[in-house]
């Protein structure tokens, strides 16, 4: 476990994963002191809500502002739970210390803003406060690891990240797609900063949330940020999310806490009959891809020789319907598929470019 995440759990007295909820936005002081005590009831011991809020469109609910840390801070005093609200901007970071607030998030969308981000490093110089750096909107591992490092940079001892899903164009099963192999390269590079995610924003419907938060946990992620709300359908903002707490108690109390270490051999052992199987599949699966770029080379010599363009439309509908086909028989997925074949198919037309242009 990194050194950030025991020391939280220690201050709070609690065993991985660590859970933050509490609703997306702070609306009223009765609305955050009923949801913190039946939170604080089911156990949660860092509660979050959001006091300025980034909307995508302007006239809609846009967070309480300032008026909200008072209330914030006066769930901290009744009941003790740690508090947590999003920082934008320096200004918002003035505020937050003068109230007291124990931890702060860095929101997707300034995330995704390196300005933004270097001047709430800046003026947090010096802070020890926990810092949860939320994924930027675009999918951009890179950008994320920039957040982190800037606050870094400013001596900030506890950061941690926090996985929201990232936005796509068009309607599909999620609000934010999960591409989760970006959160777990995030944790190869940076294994020192904890990782949680953020079901709610994820799943974008409350019965979603739950099969996302399990995935989180099977991929090691180190806690969940729950929004949670004592009356979703009068919610101000997300109230599709957002899970009254006998919902979240429930999510909680069944969600599976699997080993991460194998620890009984006969497992270890099959398990490692079956990777050595992968290994070499693995292997096969590189070897055939060096052959078909070895006779795409041909064929853009062919194509150069005789004046013809790279990309023939009807021959890549061809691969990719018939690909497709022959693939899902065999039970792999459309969304797997499609990505597979525009990565082979990039590649065969980066290396036919480069052949166009050799000696130009
Ligand atoms: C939020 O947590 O309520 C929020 C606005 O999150 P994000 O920055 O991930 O959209
Ligand atoms: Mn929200």
């Amino acid at each position: 476990m990194s050194i950030v995440l025991e020391k939280l759990s220690a201050e709070l007295n609690t065993n991985s994963p660590l859970i933050i909820a509490g609703p997306c936005s702070a609306e009223s002081q009765q609305q955050l002191l009923s949801t913190a005590y039946s939170l604080k009831e089911i156990g949660i011991k860092i509660f979050r809500a959001g006091i300025w809020k980034p909307r995508t469109r302007p006239n809609s609910f846009e967070g309480v502002g300032e008026i909200g840390l008072e209330w914030l801070k006066n769930v901290s005093l009744e009941t003790n739970m740690k508090i947590m609200t999003e920082v934008a901007n320096p200004n918002h970071l003035d505020d937050i210390l003068k109230n007291d607030i124990d931890m702060i998030w860095i929101g997707a969308r300034t995330t995704g803003n390196p300005f933004a981000v270097q001047e709430i490093a800046n003026a947090l110089k010096g802070v020890d406060i926990p810092v949860f750096v939320k994924n930027p909107l675009n999918e951009d591992l890179n950008l994320w690891i920039g957040a982190i490092e800037r606050f870094h940079n400013s001596d900030i001892k506890q950061i941690l990240a926090i996985h929201r899903g990232f936005f796509a164009y068009g309607s599909q099963k999620y609000r934010n797609i999960p591409q989760w192999q970006i959160p777990v390269e995030l944790n190869r590079i940076m294994p020192s900063i904890p990782l949680l995610c953020d079901p709610s924003h994820i799943a974008g419907h409350r019965s979603l949330v739950k099969e996302v938060s399990q995935t989180a946990l099977d991929l090691n992620f180190d806690g969940l940020m729950i929004e949670s709300h004592i009356n979703p359908s009068e919610a101000l903002s997300d109230k599709d999310q957002q899970l009254p707490t006998n919902e979240l108690k429930k999510l909680l109390s069944n969600l599976i806490l699997r080993e991460n270490n194998i620890s009984d051999n006969d497992v270890a052992v099959s398990l490692k009959g079956l990777r050595s199987e992968i290994d070499s599949l693995d292997l096969d699966l590189i070897e055939i891809l060096i052959k078909r770029m070895t006779i795409a080379q041909k064929i853009g010599l062919k194509k150069k020789d005789n004046g013809i363009t790279i990309l023939q439309p009807e021959r890549w509908e061809y691969i990719l319907k018939d690909r497709v086909l022959n693939g899902k028989k065999g039970g792999l997925s459309n969304e797997f598929l499609i990505l597979l074949l525009r990565a082979i198919h990039q590649e065969s037309i980066n290396i036919q470019t480069d052949i166009m242009n050799r000696n130009l």
